[in-house]
């Protein structure tokens, strides 16, 4: 049987954080393995707002696809596959066992950034607007509202505050409990009472769509169940948030009370050799942040893997330069093609590498 392969670097998750983290470790030199399931959060945005230079029009998944042209350009191997157990190596506990639905492999270090998954709200028909009208970050798309008739779906002290934040771009604000009881504190019944805030109890029954057709059309208002209609730009669901937190917690690492990753300021969990970024952890949940986030992950980790400088009391000093034959080749065909984006991939999307036998 064909020994599972071997890389340095496996990151699990390829959403901003994910993706940064695997360039970083891939241009400092390191072989690194590229999971991804599918469908997280960077996949759901339409249009990607506050990320300097890129053009509004640009959805996530555009970025997402460009973004992993250019990670197999530089030799990362990607594998469009959902990682289903991370384990340390019992015969080798320098070593993690990256098991995925198609894939099998071992590698030094692990980088999660699986996210988190919003949770959706429970209107029939409302979630195929995610991104189109129906919003959850509030930093990135209060201003596409901006004096418009706006929504906020919940019922929370989260929702009330989200709510009474949006009348800093549109004095009309609706707060739909959505059938519920409001579960917020004495302060903020308080405060909701006291600002301009329309607060709705009747349960909204379904979307309403700009256009009647199939496809990528957005929301333009809401139906409730006593028949009337209201019209919207566009609002927020706010009913919180699931932590795609399982291999983390399966490996030991230590969590948040709310299932968030705990990490340092360099990305590393509490278990040696495992870091973490992006949504997983706790932060403020932005693709600009997730990007940051990553890079830290990736330059911690070639910090812990590199060969040079090192340490004083190493009566042998190693071969320089230390990065794999291969690599290299790859960084000079890259540099002498003066490739950025689009790189030419030699070859196709891995599903399963050939085993190393070293
Ligand atoms: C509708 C919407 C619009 C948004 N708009 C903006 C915006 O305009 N600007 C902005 O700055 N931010 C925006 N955000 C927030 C931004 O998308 C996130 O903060 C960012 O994507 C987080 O990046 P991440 O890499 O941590 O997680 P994600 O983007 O969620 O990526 C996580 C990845 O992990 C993968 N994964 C999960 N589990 C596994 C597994 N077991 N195995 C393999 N892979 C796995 C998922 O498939 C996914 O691809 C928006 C979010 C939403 C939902």
């Amino acid at each position: 049987m064909t020994p599972p392969p071997k890389y340095e670097v496996a990151v699990v998750g390829a959403g901003p954080a994910g993706s940064t983290a695997a360039v970083y470790a891939a241009r400092l030199g390191h072989r690194v393995a590229l999971l991804d399931a599918g469908g997280g959060r960077h996949e759901a945005v339409a249009r990607v707002h506050n990320l300097i230079g890129v053009s509004p029009e640009t959805s996530g998944a555009e970025l997402a696809d460009l973004t992993v042209e250019q990670l197999i350009g530089y030799g990362v191997d990607f594998f469009p596959d959902a990682v289903t157990g991370v384990e340390r190596v019992a015969t080798d506990p320098s070593r993690f066992a990256v098991t995925a639905d198609r894939a099998d492999l071992r590698a030094e270090r692990v980088v999660l950034a699986t996210g988190f998954t919003d949770v959706e709200p429970d209107v029939s028909g409302l979630e195929q607007f995610a991104g189109r009208g129906v919003h959850y970050c509030v930093h990135c798309d209060a201003y596409t509202l901006g004096d418009h008739p706006v929504f906020v779906l919940g019922h929370d002290d989260h929702a009330a505050n989200v709510a009474m934040l949006l009348l800093n771009v549109t004095a009309d604000v609706d707060l739909l409990l959505d059938g519920a009881d409001p579960e917020w504190s004495d302060d903020t019944a308080r405060q909701v009472e006291a600002h301009p805030l329309d607060v709705v109890e009747t349960p909204a029954e379904a979307p309403v769509p700009e256009a009647p057709t199939e496809g990528d059309e957005w929301l333009r208002g809401l139906r409730f169940e006593d028949g009337s209609v209201r019209e919207y730009a566009g609002g927020f669901a706010v009913y919180g948030r699931s932590y795609n937190h399982d291999l983390a917690r399966e490996l030991g690492c230590e969590l948040h009370e709310d299932g968030a990753v705990t990490v340092d300021e360099d990305r590393r969990t509490s278990v040696e050799g495992v870091y973490a970024a992006g949504d997983l952890t706790h932060g403020q949940n932005q693709t600009t942040i997730a990007l940051g986030d990553g890079a830290y992950a990736g330059i911690a980790v070639h910090r812990d893997l590199r060969t040079f400088p090192v340490a004083d009391e190493l009566a042998e000093v190693p071969e320089a330069p230390a990065m794999a034959d291969d690599l290299r080749a790859r960084m000079r065909r890259v540099n002498d093609r003066g490739m950025t984006v689009g790189m030419t991939p030699d070859r196709d999307v891995h599903h399963v590498r050939e085993g190393d036998d070293d």
